[in-house]
């Protein structure tokens, strides 16, 4: 397990993550050749619509040797509409490499990214992508990574450029190694590159003596300070993410890549240094001699179904029987564990305490389930994720295809846990976390069902809850078996501080007799009274008087729906709507059109900057006034802007 690094490379879009992950996977030889992602080769890259769009959707993890270490890469996706799938791979990481764009310095998703790896407590390192670029800025991106990140980056590898300006070649501020890549420099450059090296080197040392005395002593003594010592020093205090170790580099043209995987080796944790928090904070977990538990972190229905495990504890074993935690009763059997070399598997004998394999075949798992030995049922704190914010309807043109249609997209749905599937009438109501998660679904139900169908526009999802607190009381009469019957109920709402589901309580008379009026109070607050399930508040029956045994069950039921109404008028339902967070990029000249359209929309804009690329716009709007915002800019700054959402939560308009 010493030799296991299982890390994630995460980024904004587009800075150049799935090339690095190729370049990866071809400089540890798992693959022969280059995939691109520009001409769709590229694979990790594997599904179709990801292809086409060249974006990275559906994390895989592989598998690569390097320097007699293991690392297992979770590829992310890039785009935060597909929240579901950052949030399981960080569950299961140990580490994070974060991909900077050289050129555009931190961006929205970067930020977005890092909080969530921060919250995690996972130790990240930073790799400044494309500095072959024009415009590419390294030391601008390590002041960005101060200033917009608010870690303490630290160069450990820094970039050379030549007369010429162009990068030429790389230097290890620990070891004084260099890499060149197309020949020496001139020698007129030699002492200013020299001392560029000399500079950062002293940084390391500076960043290490504050950790470790000795190391001072040497430094003030001018004794030359070993990079093994440097690192001793260092890596503790990486680990706890209080310095990030920066690097340098160039993954289209595979520069700066076997550095990179040097230091994942050197910097980032086995499963042994990770925090003993989450899924580490077990019993048991990492010792391969006890009762085996793991996570399951993804499904994915291809032509065949393909369980993602991360093993906790224990081994697996082909053949050995294991079970699902939520139905321990029924024993599995895998035939065959599968390792993943980037698109191939390669069969193994067995998987133990850190490994991440696939478990090919359908046995009903789902994203979050712990695998155990069928006489240690453990539980696993599974990934948690967001509700869905944004819906459409899918209505086949053929009624005849509903059937196909629903299968298609529940089967997408067990992959992805931010994706909600119900069936209304002819139409099948779909929600997820964004426009282009919904695309991308409907592109995916397409190709997979081969069913035609329209969708609707998309529409969010609204919720509702009270302005203040009201209670009510209410009466129901009837006739029943030639007798009147009377049963009263008294209901009072009131808000919370929270934004969970409405929670309903019984506060006195008999548990028992009131358990048919608080069924009903449940299912009212799901279904809500005006605009959508009821949030952030509190229901409590305080009485539910029936004038006869059993009458509670038809009658209390009617009396406590009318009470919940009458408090819900007096309390006053208001609507609660999906808010994003924004930020618009668009040259300059357009910021005032810009922000002027956004103020139209409702938005609250916290931040107007000029920035590396132009006007830099941001702050926060309801979800659906910013439909279609995405056309909406490029035709405003003649297909220059571009805009990053993000979902964060509800509130009122
Ligand atoms: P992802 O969205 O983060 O997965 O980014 P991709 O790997 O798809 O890369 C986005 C674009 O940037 C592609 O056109 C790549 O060829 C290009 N790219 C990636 N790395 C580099 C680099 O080091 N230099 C240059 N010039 N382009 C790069
Ligand atoms: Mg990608």
């Amino acid at each position: 397990m010493e030799r296991l690094r299982t890390f994630g490379i995460v980024a904004h879009i587009d800075a150049g993550k799935t090339t690095l992950t190729e370049r990866i996977l071809h400089d540890a030889g798992a693959q022969p050749y280059f995939g691109s992602v520009d001409d769709g080769t590229a694979a990790m890259d594997w599904l179709p619509a990801e292809r086409s769009r060249g974006i990275s959707i559906t994390a895989a993890a592989t598998r690569v040797q390097w320097a007699g270490r293991t690392l297992q890469i979770v590829d992310t996706p890039g785009h935060v509409d597909f929240v579901a799938e950052v949030e399981r791979c960080l569950h299961v990481l140990d580490g994070v490499v974060v991909l900077v764009d050289g050129v555009r310095g931190v961006e929205s998703q970067t930020v977005a990214v890092w909080r969530q790896a921060v919250a995690r407590a996972l130790p990240r390192i930073v790799f400044v992508n494309k500095l072959d670029r024009d415009g590419a800025d390294f030391d601008g991106g390590v002041a960005e990574l101060r200033t917009r990140l608010e870690c303490v980056p630290l160069p450990v590898v820094v970039p050379f450029r030549d007369g010429a300006r162009r990068f030429a070649g790389l230097g290890d501020a620990l070891s004084g190694a260099v890499q060149w890549f197309d020949g020496r420099p001139d020698a007129a450059d030699a002492p200013r590159l020299q001392a560029e090296l000399r500079a950062a080197h002293d940084r390391v040392v500076d960043a290490a003596a504050d950790a470790d005395e000795s190391i001072l002593a040497d430094a003030l003594a001018g004794r030359r300070i070993a990079p093994e010592r440097l690192r001793a020093a260092l890596r503790p205090r990486v680990l706890a993410g209080d310095v990030v170790p920066v690097l340098a580099g160039a993954a289209l043209w595979n520069r700066g890549v076997d550095w990179l995987l040097d230091a994942v080796v050197h910097w980032l944790p086995s499963p042994m240094e990770t925090s003993r928090a989450g899924l580490w904070g077990v019993p048991g977990a990492g010792r391969p001699d006890a009762d085996l538990c793991g996570l399951v972190f993804k499904v994915q229905h291809a032509d065949e179904v393909w369980n993602f495990v991360r093993v906790v504890r224990g081994v697996l074993r082909p053949g050995v029987p294991w079970v699902r935690a939520r139905q321990p009763g029924e024993a599995m059997v895998a035939p065959e564990l599968w390792t993943m070399r980037a698109d191939r598997h390669e069969a193994i004998a067995e998987a133990g305490p850190g490994e991440i394999v696939v478990v090919p075949g359908e046995y009903g798992l789902r994203t979050g389930d712990p695998v155990c030995a069928p006489t240690a049922v453990a539980a696993l704190p599974p990934p948690k994720f967001p509700a869905p914010v944004l819906a459409v309807s899918f209505e086949p043109e053929d009624g005849r295809d509903l059937a196909r249609l629903t299968q298609a997209l529940r089967e997408l749905a067990a992959d992805d846990p931010t994706l909600r599937v119900d069936r209304d009438g002819d139409r099948l109501r779909v929600r997820g976390m964004g426009e282009l998660h919904l695309e991308v679904t409907a592109d995916a139900v397409r190709a997979r069902s081969g069913v035609l169908f329209h969708a609707s526009k998309p529409q969010v999802d609204r919720r509702e809850t009270v302005a203040g607190a009201a209670a009510a009381s209410q009466e129901v009469r009837a006739l029943t078996s030639g007798r009147e019957r009377s049963a009263r109920c008294q209901v009072a709402v009131a808000p919370t501080e929270d934004d969970a589901p409405a929670v309903v309580v019984a506060c006195d008379g008999a548990a028992d007799a009131v358990a048919p009026a608080i069924d009903e109070l449940r299912a009212l607050a799901v279904a809500g009274s005006q605009y959508g399930p009821l949030h952030g508040c509190r229901i409590e029956l305080h009485a539910a008087v029936g004038d006869a045994a059993g009458v509670l069950e038809p009658l209390g039921q009617q009396a406590a729906a009318k009470a919940l109404a009458q408090a819900l008028e007096r309390a006053q339902v208001v609507a609660l709507e999906p808010y994003v967070s924004f930020e618009v990029l668009c040259p300059e000249d357009a910021m005032t059109p810009v922000v002027a359209d956004l103020a139209s929309r409702g938005a609250q804009v916290a931040v107007v900057a000029g920035g590396r690329l132009g006007g830099r716009v941001a702050g926060r709007a309801p979800l659906s006034r910013m439909l279609g915002y995405v056309t909406k800019l490029r035709s405003m700054t003649r297909g220059l802007g571009e805009v990053h959402l993000r979902p964060v939560g509800y509130a009122r308009r």
